[in-house]
């Protein structure tokens, strides 16, 4: 459960727990709101056996038949709908038959759960035939529809769900756990991510990639003499001082461990044959020194400072020690 999913999760088990639950959802909020995953465990709760025991913060028991088989993805009481791959809309026959589905008797004593994703991609017709089961859904049933453009399903349809906005939420829980993920500046990318925390981490996943890749370039050429030190800071002088400082403090311990034990695990393990080989341009003790002067900058307040200043003297540094 994500932390920003909290409020809504616990609204919801309050209501299972007291016997009201609203027999059709519609769960929606920006892309990487996290809507898929919510669905899922609240479909997996309801569909366990012992669903009004649990405790509040629990999905299911795990134990029970009915967990075992949703385990295995075989779980009878459930029906998965989404539009089918290479097709950009839900059509009425898909729907039909889950209206159907929904007729028979649910084989173990939860919910039985019909989840339709991506909503919005019914056509108008697919839509209309649900109008019908979402107003008299039987007490076992419930609908789930999730979608993130909740605004291009007919209002026919969503007056009859109980809307659960994910994208409503306390702002510094998700910029909280984008922190703990790693993320620098996690209120920025929650908002280029227009407020979805799955998409921020992703896209800074990839940004953060691009910028390691472009700092181990760098710190690999000045190592081994393979380009100017001016070359090498223009590579990078577009990135954060401390991003710099923190990338090289790592491979600086990699290669310190690696000298003294090639076996040794090291942080960044998908380059290993190459701080393998950076290990040994410095002796241990010049390394440690190299640690010590990156960290020293990172300590003091270097967030202020420009990064071409600061690389160009820990790159002249760099080449002094090697003796270039
Ligand atoms: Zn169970």
């Amino acid at each position: 459960m994500y932390p920003w999913q909290s409020a809504s999760w616990h609204l919801l088990i309050n209501r299972l727990q007291q016997g009201n639950l609203p027999h059709a959802l519609l769960i929606h909020g920006p892309v990487g709101a996290g809507k898929a995953s919510f669905a899922e465990q609240l479909l997996q709760r309801l569909c366990c056996e012992q669903y009004r025991s649990l405790s509040p913060d629990e999905i299911a028991c795990l134990v029970c038949p009915a967990c075992q088989q949703f385990a295995v993805g075989s779980h009878p009481d459930i029906s998965r709908l989404s539009a089918k791959e290479g097709e950009n809309s839900i059509k009425i026959d898909a729907v039909r038959q889950m209206i159907d589905w929904l007729q028979v008797t649910p084989q173990y004593a939860g919910f039985k759960v019909a989840l339709l994703s991506d909503a919005d991609l019914l056509t108008r017709g697919a839509a209309n035939s649900l109008l019908k089961t979402l107003e008299e859904p039987a007490s076992s049933d419930l609908i789930m529809l999730t979608t993130s453009s909740p605004a291009e399903l007919p209002v026919t349809v969503r007056s009859r769900c109980q809307s659960i906005n994910l994208g409503h939420y306390e702002h510094t829980l998700a910029e909280q756990w984008l922190t703990e993920q790693g993320i620098d500046d996690s209120a920025s990318a929650l908002r280029l991510a227009s407020g979805g925390p799955l998409a921020a981490l992703a896209a800074m996943d990839d940004e953060q990639r691009k910028s390691r890749e472009l700092l181990f370039g760098a710190w690999h050429n000045v190592l081994l003499g393979k380009a100017s030190i001016a070359r090498s800071v223009e590579a990078v002088a577009a990135l954060p001082v401390r991003l710099c400082l923190r990338h090289f403090m790592g491979w600086t311990a990699d290669c310190v461990k690696l000298q003294i034990n090639t076996e040794a695990p090291i942080t960044d393990s998908a380059r290993k044959s190459a701080l393998l080989q950076l290990s040994t341009v410095l002796d241990t003790e010049t390394w440690f020194k190299v640690y010590d002067d990156l960290l020293h900058l990172y300590q003091i307040d270097s967030a202020s400072f420009k990064t071409p200043t600061v690389l160009e003297g820990i790159f002249a540094d760099i080449r002094l020690k090697i003796g270039q």
